[in-house]
């Protein structure tokens, strides 16, 4: 794990490249002092001109810091969105690694101000944090060898060997419903994929969305069978700063509307997935 800050820990050259992919729809908002709430997150944000956002780097589609030292995906862009709002310039960007385990961690200790990185909504995670959103609605899936046949549902894994990864929600769905697996956890998801191309490993398990950004590298992979559970990727943040959550979601809704989130996805992992439906933000109350 470590933390890179864009621009300061880059050369001039990274930075052209990041000014030059920097996405056309990207345009900073202009934020007029006293524009937000007083004492608000917003108002903290765009006053230090600067917030950090953990995402993933080794997720294709989604997080995957490029060789330039860039992160691009779908959750890379909704993190600029949320960035550009606050009147955050790229370079005002901190992208820090969150893996599935540290995700809760690094939002209660103040590690970055919001997590981006396909990071399910549910209840036990809300007890520790909240999240705005659904801003993509994704399920749990199978990848396997292109040319095995055995596995097609998630009732074949009785006796294989399923990789997957500590923290996250498919690892937890195999403990809890697929007992007879043999469940075998890393750190990320790229961990699993050696093991699976020379036969340590008989399947990979996590959200169909996130294998197909693998198969998508390497065509000795393929995902099986049918999604078989739901997964909504929401934005997590502090617990009690439901003032910060709800004007995500107003801006997540914009963004559904004025075509901001479409993009996203089309410059991204809507380069290899169909287009989604639009989600349904989750405004839900904090006991
Ligand atoms: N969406 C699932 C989760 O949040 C799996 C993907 C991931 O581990 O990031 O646990």
């Amino acid at each position: 794990m470590f933390t890179r800050t864009k621009m300061a820990a880059l050369g001039a050259v990274a930075v052209l490249a990041l000014a030059a992919c920097g996405s056309d729809d990207g345009e900073v908002a202009d934020v007029e002092p006293g524009e937000f709430p007083e004492g608000s997150t917003m108002a903290a944000l765009a006053d230090a001109g600067e917030i950090t956002i953990g995402t993933k780097f080794d997720q294709p589609l989604f997080g995957l810091v490029a060789p330039d030292g860039t992160p691009e995906g779908f959750d890379v862009e909704i993190g600029r969105i949320i960035a550009a709002e606050l009147g955050i310039p790229e370079d005002g960007i901190e992208w820090t690694e969150t893996v599935s385990a540290n995700r809760e961690q690094f939002v209660e200790d103040g590690t970055v101000d919001i997590v981006v990185a396909t990071y399910t909504i549910n209840d036990e995670r809300k007890e520790r944090i909240s999240f705005a959103g659904p801003y993509y609605n994704a399920g749990q899936a199978l990848m396997t060898l292109a040319d095995n046949d055995e596995i097609q549902g998630p009732d074949d894994l009785a006796g294989k060997r399923v990789c997957s990864v500590e923290g996250s929600t498919p690892a937890a769905n195999i403990e809890e419903n697929y007992p007879d697996a043999q469940l075998e956890l890393f750190a990320s998801y790229t961990d699993c994929l050696e093991p699976l191309r020379n036969g340590q490993v008989d399947v990979v398990t996590t959200d169909n969305v996130i294998l197909a950004g693998y198969v998508a590298e390497d065509d000795a992979f393929q995902v099986v069978g049918e999604p078989f559970t739901e997964e909504p990727y929401g934005i997590g943040l502090a617990r009690d700063d439901t003032e910060f959550r709800m004007w995500i979601n107003d801006l997540l809704e914009e963004a559904f509307d004025d075509g901001r989130w479409l993009d996203a996805w089309n410059e991204t992992a809507g380069t290899v997935l169909p287009e989604p439906e639009v989600p349904m933000v989750d405004r839900y109350e904090v006991e």
